[in-house]
């Protein structure tokens, strides 16, 4: 079987930079996590094992206590309560989700309603829709008039584009609505690769890891662990292309490759 390496892979620069924040804060002492730092059991079991305690629920972090923005970001209500009870706050929200932030704020400021495309359910699109007087998340739309709009930063690509041309055609639009420049790098790899099998190394919970095998123009393997990826049955398949979420450890990435190419067992 031809293994062929896809880039980029491996973290993205909001990923690094959002593990590093984590990591000097762990010198420090004790610290919360509000929600997975980014999408990735290995990486979280990794910040739990140096000391991390994750929760979903600010009102479990005590007082006083020091409490890091995942990479997805914060509504504004969030980061009022975690104020109000005095916590510490270590921000690690990825840049090009705060410039989301920004523009949500900017449209909802100059009065239009704000039409967020993403997932209702992910943490990211709760705080993007926190900026906003008047917030939907497509397809939900205000009856008339012009709109603001902007995207989750891990969407299909092309997705976000045609949504926002056929908006075009009935509203008049202000947006910033793209998708960030890791998600798009690796979704066109992946739409360029030629084989006849992709195997994406990444959690199920990571949307850009799971838009990967969306764009993808053959069949997909998903494995976010080396147990899934030993359990894949390869068979019939020739030309395997392989590529990660932004949030996948390269060295597990590595490990993988090389126990495809049979260097290790
Ligand atoms: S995938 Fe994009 S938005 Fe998410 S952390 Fe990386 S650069 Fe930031």
């Amino acid at each position: 079987m031809k293994i062929e390496v896809l880039n980029p892979h491996g973290f993205c620069a909001g990923v690094t930079a959002a593990l590093k924040t984590a990591q000097s804060i762990l010198a420090g002492g004790e610290a919360w996590c509000l929600h997975e730092i980014v999408h990735n059991e290995l990486v979280v079991a990794s910040l739990k094992a140096a000391g991390m305690r994750f929760t979903d629920d600010l009102s479990l972090v005590p007082e006083g206590a020091t409490v890091v923005f995942s990479a997805h970001g914060v509504s504004p209500a969030v980061r009022r309560e975690a104020e109000g009870r005095k916590l510490k706050i270590v921000d690690a929200t990825c840049p090009f989700v705060k410039k989301v932030h920004t523009a949500a704020r900017a449209f909802s400021d100059k009065g239009l309603p704000v039409v967020v495309i993403g997932k209702r359910d992910h943490a990211e699109v709760k705080g993007i829709v926190g900026e906003a007087e008047r917030a939907f998340i497509y397809p939900e739309l205000p009856e008339d008039g012009p709109l603001g709009v902007v995207s989750q930063t891990t969407m299909n690509a092309d997705e976000v584009g045609a949504i926002t041309a056929e908006l075009a055609k009935t509203r008049e639009l202000e947006t910033m609505a793209e998708v960030c420049r890791a998600t798009k790098e690796r979704q066109d790899a992946v739409k360029a690769f030629q084989g006849d099998a992709l195997l994406v190394l990444g959690s199920a919970t990571s949307s850009n890891t799971r838009r990967l095998c969306e764009v993808a123009r053959c069949r997909t393997f998903l494995a976010g662990t080396m147990d899934e990826v030993c359990a894949m049955d390869f068979a019939g398949v020739e030309h395997l292309g392989v590529t990660s979420g932004a949030s996948t450890p390269e060295e597990f990435f590595n490990k993988v490759i090389d126990r495809l190419r049979g260097k290790t067992k």
